[in-house]
């Protein structure tokens, strides 16, 4: 009978914080800008230059660790991890080795064959690298160290994963979990979130670890599902028909040719001698921090939705599509406070504000807007002040200004009037202009009356409740 195997997968998750200045000095930690413009001596890895820690890069540690159920070392520590290589001044990362942010934790993960539980190592925070840039003209290689010192956390699960779709579950729930609580936006097309696989193969029930191969910086999931199922089906095929030999390595995916080839041997942690940073201060994490943190962390994604659902009246698909964002939350929560109309609120953000969001090629997690202020647009349409199409004015106007929407509406002519006798010169004046229209209207076209309402509506800009204007033109006509 033939032997059967089971994959065995641990991820390293490295996340860039969403901190405005990198992780030992002030420098700019935001992307663009000319190459080295954000850096000082002390992320140039300058001798004599004293780091001193970011306290906001401990907050999103800390909340990433109890986000993902972790323990938070009261005492955490920054280590030297030796290596060499142009992009990294110093000839040594700062990152953590002895003492951790956070261990111990676990992430829930829901695929086809049910909930399992991740179990992770441990959090720790680090500097990244910089970058390099080779020029093909001058054949000349450049370095650019705007990105050395952002701050970074590295997530380290147990090997507890053992497929691809068990793995492609892990990084969207991490990345869902880690937007709620604004540690990053975790891009993976930005470079915000990027993922190591470790990877090895053992026949199924065996307590023995294969071969393990590691696969770096890995930048898509459906690149990382590839990788995963090439990589199985290579460690299998090597076992059984010893078409090569399995070695620990660490190996690069090439997605296009959807093949993984060897780089370099795999390092072990000796290769790095890892020691204490004697220039690193520990962190000491008093009772007032921790419970602060504590204190400020989201509601997880699926309360907010169970709550939208039983006690709001949202439908399913409409807390779903809120909750796969904390900003839409947040507006929408807002938004409801102000308008008390649950599902108004929520119409508003998913069709409105997603189509101005589409258009300006901007995530849902960009939405950016004053909830408070959209209540009472919707207010104000509710009660028949602002005409429909108006009202989409005003939004468009809050996605660049934090203004007053009845305030502007006033300003704009956008408030409805139902001064009849006005309506009533603008109906006679659009029949006698259109009397075609009005006569196919009385051959039976019902189309013709909604290109009579049209003109109306247009030549009263909008401002007049649709309903009245309707029966007003029906009387006119007949
Ligand atoms: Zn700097």
């Amino acid at each position: 009978m033939a032997t059967k195997y089971e994959t065995v997968i641990g991820l390293e998750v490295h996340i860039e914080l969403a901190t405005e200045s990198k992780i030992f000095c002030s420098c700019s930690a935001k992307f663009g800008g000319e190459q080295n413009d954000h850096v000082c001596p002390a992320c140039c890895g300058m001798p004599g230059m004293l780091p001193v820690v970011n306290k906001h890069v401990v907050d999103l540690g800390m909340t990433a660790g109890m986000m993902l159920n972790c323990d938070i070392n009261r005492v955490t520590t920054f280590d030297k991890k030796s290596y060499y290589y142009p992009d990294l001044p110093g000839s040594y990362q700062t990152t953590q080795w002895f003492s951790p942010v956070a261990v111990n934790g676990t992430v829930r993960i829901n695929t086809s064959k049910g909930e399992k539980d991740i179990r992770i190592k441990q959090i720790h925070m680090e500097e990244d690298a910089g970058k390099l840039v080779h020029d093909d003209w001058t054949n000349t290689t450049f370095v650019d160290f705007n990105r050395t010192s952002v701050p970074l956390i590295e997530i380290v699960s147990q090997p507890d994963l053992s497929s691809a779709e068990e793995v492609v579950a892990y990084l969207e729930r991490l990345r869902s979990l880690l937007r709620f609580a604004k540690v990053s936006e975790c891009r993976m097309e930005q470079g915000s979130m990027r993922c190591d696989v470790n990877l090895s193969v053992r026949p199924e029930g065996s307590n023995v670890l294969g071969v393990r191969t590691e696969m770096k910086n890995m930048n898509s999931i459906s690149a990382i599902e590839r990788a995963i199922e090439y990589e199985t089906a290579r460690h299998i095929d090597a076992i059984e028909n010893g078409t090569e030999e399995l070695v620990q390595e660490t190996r690069r995916w090439d997605d296009i040719k959807g093949k993984s080839f060897a780089m370099r041997n795999k390092e072990t942690a000796g290769d790095y001698r890892y020691f204490p940073d004697p220039n690193v201060m520990p962190v000491c994490i008093d009772d007032e921090w921790f419970d602060g943190i504590k204190a400020s962390l989201p509601e997880f994604p699926e309360v907010k939705k169970d709550k939208y659902i039983t006690e709001l009246g949202l439908g399913e698909y409409d807390a779903d599509l809120l909750t796969e964002s904390r900003a839409l939350c947040d507006v929408f929560e807002e938004a409801y406070a102000e308008c008390g109309m649950a599902k108004e609120a929520a119409n508003w953000i998913i069709s409105n504000c997603m189509k101005v969001l589409n258009r300006k090629q901007l995530t849902a997690d960009m939405l950016d807007i004053n909830g408070k202020a959209l209540g009472q647009l919707i207010k104000l349409v509710a009660d028949g002040k602002v005409g429909n199409a108006n009202a989409r004015k005003i939004l468009d106007e809050m996605f660049e200004n934090d203004i007053e929407p009845e305030k502007y509406a006033e300003e704009n002519g956008f408030i409805v009037s139902n001064d009849t006798s006005k309506i009533q010169d603008v109906i006679n004046a659009v029949v006698a202009a259109d009397q075609k229209s009005v006569a196919d209207f009385k051959s039976g076209k019902e189309k013709a009356l909604m290109a009579l309402f049209g003109k109306c509506m247009k030549e009263l800009k909008g401002n007049c409740d649709p309903q009245i204007l309707r029966e007003m033109l029906l009387k006119t006509i007949q």
